[in-house]
This record gives C-alpha cells, structure tokens and sequence, in this order.
C-alpha cells in the first residue's frame, strides 16, 4: 500500500498498522455519525456530546475490523503461515500472509474466519440491543441501543460483503480454494477467482456511478451521492486488486513451468575460500561487479560470500582476514535443485531475503540464479509485468 502507515501495537506478535488513509475514514465516520445517526436515534443532545459518541463508535468500528482480519490471520498462524502485519485502511483491513496457504482446506479455513468473527460480534450486538429493551429506558440505554444497533448492522454487512466470491475478498478466496481443489491448478484458482472480482469491481463501479449521476442530476435522492460515490470507489479498488492478482497468478504460473536449470547462469565464478577479503574485492567484486560469489574448494560447495558479508570487516582489516571468515555457510536456504520450478526458488528468496541461491546437484555447483535473471524472464515473458517479482 502506498502511502504512510504507523505501527500501534502488536497482538499475538503481529505488528498491526494504520495508513493514512484510515484517519480520514475515521474522521468520516465520526462526522456522519455526529451529525446524522446520533442525532436521528437520540435527539436532544448537546454537539459534544454527538461527536464525543460518534468517535467512540468509529472506534469500535476500527476494533471490529481488526477482529475480522485477526480471525484470519490466527487460523493462518495455525498453519504455519507467517503474518507480515494487518494493515487497517480506507477500505478495511488486510492481513498481510506471507505464504499461500498448503492446501485448499487451510485456505478455505482461513478465508471464512474473517466473516465467521464478524457475524459473531453482530450476534453479540445484537443480542445486547435485545437484552437492553429490558432495562428501564433512560438516555445512557438508549446510547448503548443505538451504538449496539450500529455495531450490529456493520458487523453483519461486513461479514456479507466480504463473502462476496470476488478474489481477493474473503468470499472469492473461499472460491479460489473451491476451484483449486477441483483442478488441482493453484494459478488457474486464482485467475478464475480473480475474474470474478473483477466483473464485481465492474459492477460496483458502474452501480455506484448510476447512483451518483442520478443523486447528481436530481432522478434520484441527493442523500445517495456520497453513498454511490462511495460504491464507485470500492469498486475501482477491487477491480484494481483482482486485477493485479490476476496478473500475479499468469505470472506465477509460467514460473512455475520453468525449471531452475534454464533461467540459471552456468559459467559461475567462484572463490576459494583461502583468499583474503582484498584479494576477493580487487580480483572477483570489483572487476566482474558481482553482488555475490560462491566459495567452492575441491568442486564442493562451501558457502556464499556477498558484498555485506565484505563490508562487516573495517576495510583496514581486509588483507587480514579470509573469505572463509566471514561468508555464509552452506545452507539449505542458499541452495536450489537445478529441477526445482522458478517458483518455487523465488518463493525461497523471498521468505530469506535472499537475492541469489546456488544451483547445486549432489553437492556439485551447477550455476547461480539471481532475482534480476528471474526479473528479465518476466518482462521478456510478460512485458506489460511488473518487472521485479513480488
Ligand atoms: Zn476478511
């Protein structure tokens, strides 16, 4: 997401984050809460006052959609799925997974919890406007009724919307885990779901634009102009979205028709893990211009030494100290088969920050592949793509 966004806590070890974009819904939804709903359901009360409510049911509103996205992120965890963070903004939330789920049923697990919890606070709400209509009516009841109510109605559209069955709404990942179970094919899942999110961004953009030229030009009720200007949005948003996945999926998919083997370098050069760090700068980093090489002594794969590893040694220090001393040792984090899918080597990049692994067979080093050779197939491939894979 672009833009600024602060970290305000954690829970459960998740960072969880606002971006700028959430303080004007906030702002928003305390201005026509203070000046409409309040005002309609409990008449007679000072401004303060309206506002004063108004940002206490903004801000349970906030509350219920980071128990939404909590639900989701908390049936991923289970899975092993690391969450980056949740991110709460103009739109909602979003829990950043950091991994596709295993299998279709952890997907469609994850999916459905972000809505199962909504209901579940609607049903909570609602049943506390229920039991309120037992007390005797004084104003403190009928503000906890009115913001019940609210929360209800919120908590259960929320819980509706989102299982709209438009990838990447809740609803179209339940639908991408359906697809994906029947075709076995995780990228044609997402394509498909994502079309279907598509003809919903569509037609929410349309109809928020119909409500809109008509609130407009005076066919329809002027009160829906911020309404359908509103849908328009949503609209534009989720059809960006699903586009975007769209193009991840084709993306992905052809990453993973491609074996390592064909995207790697062969001619690798490599370093002896005896020579000094000067030695190493002023033979190998410095002329070839490398970001890494592999340290290989006897035809066996050592371990990796980049530019980093150099620059963690004073550079007074550098005809003093080996390659040996501070590269990475071999691990299986560095390394890929040369019959692995691309993809499969990019996600590992991605999950260790890595920008290079080594192509080994039978601890032999076979070549190298790096993310700018992944990032060239991409554009050569897809060249309306979005060059660097993320
Ligand atoms: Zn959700």
């Amino acid at each position: 997401m672009q833009g600024p966004d602060w970290q305000i806590g954690r829970m459960f070890g998740i960072p969880i984050h606002v971006h700028a974009s959430w303080l004007f819904v906030f702002f928003f939804v305390t201005w026509s809460l203070a000046t409409g709903y309040l005002p309609d359901m409990l008449p007679g009360l000072s401004q303060p006052r309206y506002w004063g409510m108004g940002g206490m049911a903004a801000l349970l509103l906030f509350a219920s959609v980071l128990l939404h996205e909590l639900g989701h992120s908390l049936v991923a965890l289970r899975y092993r799925i690391p969450i980056g963070q949740i991110t709460l903004f103009i739109f909602g939330g979003v829990a950043q997974m950091r991994k596709e789920p295993p299998h279709p049923r952890a997907e469609f697990l994850i999916a459905i919890a972000g809505p199962i919890v909504s209901f579940l606070l609607a049903g909570v709400c609602i049943g506390l406007v229920a039991l309120l209509e037992w007390l005797p009516a004084g104003t403190s009841v009928q503000g906890l009724t009115a913001l019940g109510a609210l929360l209800g109605m919120v908590n259960t559209q929320l819980g509706l919307f989102n299982l709209l069955p438009g990838f990447p709404l809740d609803g179209g990942r339940a639908l991408r885990a359906g697809l994906w179970a029947w075709s076995k094919d995780f990228y044609r899942a997402t394509s498909q779901a994502a079309l279907v999110g598509l003809l919903f961004g569509i037609s929410f953009g349309l109809f928020g634009a119909f409500l809109l030229v008509g609130a407009l030009s005076g066919t329809l009720s002027s009160a829906l102009a911020s309404s359908g200007g509103w849908i328009a949005l949503l609209g534009a948003f989720l059809f960006s979205a699903a586009r975007g996945s769209r193009k991840q999926a084709v993306i992905r998919a052809s990453l993973a028709s491609v074996p390592v083997r064909e995207l790697m370098v062969n001619n690798v050069v490599s370093l002896s893990p005896d020579i000094t760090l000067e030695e190493a700068v002023n033979q190998y980093f410095l002329p070839y211009g490398y970001g890494g090489f592999p340290v290989v002594q006897d035809g066996r794969l050592l371990g990796i030494v980049a530019v980093r590893d150099v620059q963690t040694v004073n550079n007074s220090l550098w005809a003093f100290r080996r390659v040996a001393d501070v590269m990475q040792t071999s691990s299986d984090e560095m390394v890929v088969s040369p019959d692995a899918p691309v993809i499969q080597a990019l996600e590992k990049m991605m999950s260790f920050g890595a920008e290079r692994l080594i192509v080994v067979q039978d601890g032999e080093l076979l070549g190298l592949l790096t993310r700018a050779s992944i990032g060239n197939f991409i554009e050569q491939r897809h060249p309306s793509g979005m060059g660097r894979p993320s």
